[in-house]
C-alpha cells in the first residue's frame, strides 16, 4: 500500500484495501476496474441501517455489473432500472419483478410493454405524452411524478434536464388520474455529489409544498421517492454514509411527517468507493523544453470511463508507484485522437517528477459511473473491462 493511501481515515482505507491488494498483485493487459463485492454490501448494510424506513432500489446504471446485482440482491436491495436491458440484468441476477421500479423519465413504448408484461407496477414520469404511453401500454401503473429541483448545490447535477414544475405536476396528477393510473407520489433527485445533507434542506422544502398542494387539491399520496445524490469520497474525508443518510431522513421527517412509503434510489453512494481503475501511462511529454506542465497520457479517457472528469467535475485521487519522489504539475489526458479527451488541464495533478510511460496509475473511488460511460470501441480501444472480487 503506497503512501497517499496510508493517509486515508482507517474507515476508508478498510473499505478499498481489498481492491488494493488485487491491483498490487496483478498485472493487466488494458485498464481495468475492479470492484470489491463486499465492500458493496457493507455499504449497502450501513446505508440501509442509515435509511432507515426507507427502501432502497439501487440506480443500476451506476454499475450493472452481474456479481454487483446478485451480491445486492442477497443483501435484499430493490433495483431502479431505466431501459429494459437493465431490468433484464436484474431479473437475471434473480430480482423478482416487484423488486423492481422503472424510473427513468424517458421510456421506449415497447419497454414499457415488456416491463408491465413481466409485472413491474411502479413507473417515473415527468409529462403528458409519457402519461399517455404508460397508460397505453402499462395501465393501471403506479405513477411517481418527478419535480425539477432548483438550486442543486451537487458536484454532478442533475437538474435541468428531468421533472416538470410544481404547478405542472399538480395538473399531470389530474391528467394521469383520468388515464387510470395510480399517482402514488412524487419523486425527484437532489443532484449527484451532494456532498453534505444540509444541501437537501431547500429541495425537500420545494417537493414538501407540492406534496401538500397536493393533499390539498385530494391527491391522496403515500410515496416519496428521494432519488439519489449520496456521495462518495473521493480523497477528501466524508461523512460515513449511514450518518449522512440518516441526517437526510431526519430532514424528510421534518418536512414529510409520517409518510407512508419512502425510498431511495443510491447509485454513486453505494457502489463508487467499491471500486479502483488500474491504468497505465503510456506517454508523458512537454510541449516545449521548459514547459513548466507535463502532459501524461493515461490509456484510460474521458471516453473509456472516465466521462465524469468532464467540466473537470469529479476529480478523481490519483496514485502512482512512485508518490514518495518529488511531484510537479502535471497535465492528465486520455488516449483517444480527440482533443476534448483531456482529463484535467484547469487544475493539473501534482504528480511525481520521474512519472514515464509503461508506469501504472491507480484510479480511486471508480466503481460508479465509469465502467457503463465508456464506448465500445473509440479509437479501437475496448470498453472498461470490469472485475469483481
Ligand atoms: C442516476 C439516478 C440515480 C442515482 O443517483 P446517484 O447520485 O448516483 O445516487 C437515482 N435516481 C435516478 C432517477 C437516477 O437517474
Amino acid at each position: 500500500m503506497n503512501a497517499n493511501v496510508a493517509g486515508l481515515t482507517a474507515r476508508n482505507c478498510e473499505t478499498v484495501s481489498r481492491t488494493l491488494s488485487f491491483i498490487a498483485a496483478n498485472r493487466f493487459e488494458r485498464p481495468t476496474l475492479v470492484v470489491d463485492a463486499e465492500a458493496v454490501a457493507a455499504k449497502y448494510q450501513a446505508l440501509a441501517r442509515g435509511l432507515g424506513r426507507a427502501r432502497i432500489h439501487y440506480a443500476v446504471k451506476a454499475n450493472p455489473a452481474a456479481a454487483i446485482l446478485e451480491r445486492l440482491v442477497q443483501e435484499g436491495s430493490n433495483f431502479d432500472a431505466a431501459s429494459r436491458t437493465e431490468i433484464e440484468l436484474c431479473l437475471a441476477a434473480g430480482a423478482a419483478a416487484s423488486r423492481i421500479t422503472f424510473g427513468n423519465t424517458i421510456k421506449r413504448p415497447s419497454d414499457i410493454a415488456f416491463a408491465h408484461s413481466i409485472g413491474i407496477t411502479h413507473f417515473a414520469a415527468d409529462a403528458r405524452e409519457e402519461l399517455d404511453k404508460l397508460a397505453a401500454h402499462a395501465p393501471g401503473a403506479r405513477i411517481c411524478l418527478r419535480l425539477i429541483v432548483e438550486a442543486s448545490e451537487a458536484d454532478w447535477p442533475l437538474s435541468r434536464k428531468f421533472g416538470c414544475t410544481p404547478e405542472k405536476a399538480l395538473k399531470l396528477m389530474d391528467y394521469a388520474a383520468a388515464r387510470g393510473l395510480l399517482v402514488e407520489g412524487l419523486s425527484f433527485h437532489v443532484g449527484s455529489q451532494t456532498r453534505e445533507p444540509q444541501m437537501w434542506q431547500s429541495t425537500l422544502q420545494q417537493v414538501a409544498q407540492v406534496w401538500r398542494q397536493a393533499h390539498e387539491a385530494g391527491h391522496k399520496l403515500n410515496l416519496l421517492n428521494i432519488g439519489g445524490g449520496f456521495p462518495a469520497s473521493y480523497g477528501s474525508d466524508m461523512m460515513p454514509a449511514e450518518d449522512y443518510a440518516r441526517a437526510v431522513m431526519t430532514q424528510v421527517g421534518a418536512h414529510f411527517g409520517d409518510v407512508a412509503e419512502i425510498m431511495a434510489e443510491p447509485g454513486r453512494g453505494l457502489v463508487a468507493e467499491a471500486g479502483a481503475i488500474a491504468a497505465e501511462v503510456l506517454l508523458v511529454s512537454r510541449k516545449h523544453d521548459d514547459d513548466l506542465h507535463r502532459w501524461a497520457y493515461l490509456d484510460i479517457g474521458m471516453f473509456s470511463g472516465l466521462a465524469e472528469t468532464m467540466g473537470e467535475a469529479i476529480r478523481y485521487r490519483i496514485t502512482t508507484d512512485r508518490d514518495h519522489e518529488t511531484t510537479g504539475p502535471c497535465i492528465l489526458a486520455g488516449p483517444s485522437c480527440d482533443s476534448a479527451d483531456v482529463l484535467y488541464e484547469r487544475k493539473p495533478y501534482q504528480l511525481p517528477l520521474g512519472l514515464k510511460g509503461g508506469d501504472r496509475v491507480v484510479i480511486h473511488s471508480c466503481g460508479a459511473y465509469t465502467s457503463t460511460y465508456a464506448s465500445v470501441g473509440f479509437n479501437g480501444f475496448p470498453p472498461l473491462d470490469v472485475i469483481v472480487i
